[in-house]
């Protein structure tokens, strides 16, 4: 139980690692890209950075993996910058109880996806943060955006990863030719996925992301540079949506064990906001039947109970 006394987080991120080391490998790597295919299902980082600006790493916490669909987090966030409480004219704000991918509520609920989380509702935030410009330069600002965040000028694109998703992408092509049957995608299907692929490919580590995150974590602000992201407001509803669509089917059991806003992908990381004391990015690539990090989530389970961090109550 955590008592009074200040929190040892580097202790405390330690012995997590060194308690699932026997465990590394479990789950399952993503496959339908060659690319997350291949890598070593026995990778583990782990970093969490406080408001107060300090970073305490475990095992590859500085190695870059592919964010995928934590990257739907930084897009909302964009997204809303442009087009303010707009956007719930193309999105819901539910959870789906259903896969990352699936495409049966979009047919029942005319085009308009559960929530910006499931790959239908990032495709149509990704096709406003397209507003204005072409695909080349959305993706241009989301690379600036995510760099800002961090702090970080090396964060790249694998595209590589971003050509096998486009090659291999036939679900999220029927989600999003859905989507423009109903009118509600304003560009075309290829730009829109176009970008929505490069997002996916964004290759960042733990520190990286738990850094990018840190505005949520800290009430829109970024306690590392100063910068004013969004108002306390824009961070808390952001939160609200990640706890209960961060997840995917998987959100309800999440909150449960963790207690915490939190984005999965399928490259198996997970970015957290404890809010008022840390953002925490953790990277195990086995998954769970829900598509999120089996590791990586019983280790942000862990987390949540040593320092008494859920937004349920210590
Ligand atoms: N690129 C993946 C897809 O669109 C992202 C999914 C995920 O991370 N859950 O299928």
């Amino acid at each position: 139980m955590p008592g009074t006394e200040p929190l040892d987080l580097q202790s405390i991120v330690d012995d997590i690692h060194h308690e699932l080391a026997p465990r590394l490998g479990e789950g399952k790597v993503a496959d339908y890209i060659p690319q997350l295919a291949r890598v070593d299902p026995t990778r583990f980082g782990m970093a969490v950075v406080t408001v107060d600006g300090s970073v305490y790493r475990a095992g590859d916490a500085e190695i870059p993996f592919s964010i995928q669909s934590i990257s739907k987090v930084f897009t909302l966030t964009l997204a809303l910058g442009k087009h303010g409480e707009n956007i719930w004219k193309r999105v819901g704000r539910e959870p789906s109880g259903s896969a990352f991918n699936s495409i049966v509520q979009l047919e029942q609920e005319h085009g308009i996806p559960r929530n910006p989380f499931i790959n239908a509702g990032a495709i149509a935030i990704t096709d406003l943060v397209l507003a204005g410009h072409t695909p080349r330069e959305a993706i241009g600002e989301i690379v600036r955006f995510v760099r800002y965040l961090a702090d970080d000028e090396d964060i790249l694109i694998d595209h590589e990863v971003a050509r096998s998703e486009a090659a291999t992408g036939y679900r999220n092509f029927a989600l999003a030719n859905f989507m423009r049957s109903f009118g509600k995608l304003d560009h075309p299907v290829e730009h829109v996925l176009g970008v929505y692929f490069h997002q996916c490919a964004l290759a960042m580590s733990c520190v990286q992301l738990a850094k990018a995150g840190l505005f949520l974590a800290a009430s829109g602000s970024n306690p590392l540079t100063q910068h004013s992201v969004v108002s306390r407001q824009r961070a808390r509803r952001i939160n609200a949506l990640m706890l209960t669509c961060g997840h995917y089917d998987g959100s309800g059991d999440f909150a449960y064990r963790v207690g915490l806003p939190g984005k999965s992908g399928v490259g198996g990381g997970i970015l957290v906001a404890a809010p008022g004391k840390a953002s925490v990015a953790v990277w195990s690539p086995g998954l769970n039947h829900n598509g999120n990090s089996l590791l990586g989530s019983l280790a942000l389970e862990m987390l949540a109970s040593r320092t008494g961090w859920s937004v349920f109550g210590g």
